[in-house]
């Protein structure tokens, strides 16, 4: 992994991350330095003793040293509010298929 002038990453840049570890799959890195993250879950729904699958959509900051693609699988950490709906940023590409 190289060095990137990100001030946004969490291994280069000057933000800590703090809270939540979640890893999950890219859906959409079309947005410059944003990437979307789905994480899939089960929910137990104990009046019919069966899992309910569910799901949740993360925007997460994508800085320049780690530039995940879609289909990619990545961690994610809870950070401070990067911008509106960001508040995560993505620390390690799991596994790079594209
Ligand atoms: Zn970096």
């Amino acid at each position: 992994m190289e060095a990137c002038n990100d001030p946004r990453c969490a291994i280069h840049g000057s933000i800590k991350t703090r809270g939540m570890r979640l890893s999950g799959i890219v859906v959409s890195s079309k947005a410059k330095h944003t990437a979307i993250i789905r994480i899939d879950y089960t929910k137990y729904i104990y009046k019919y003793g069966r899992y309910l699958r569910k799901h949740s959509r993360i925007p997460a900051h994508n800085p320049e040293c780690i530039n995940a693609k879609e289909g990619s699988a990545v961690d994610i950490a809870e950070t401070r509010r990067l911008s509106k709906t960001k508040s995560f940023v993505i620390t390690k590409v799991v596994n790079n298929k594209v």
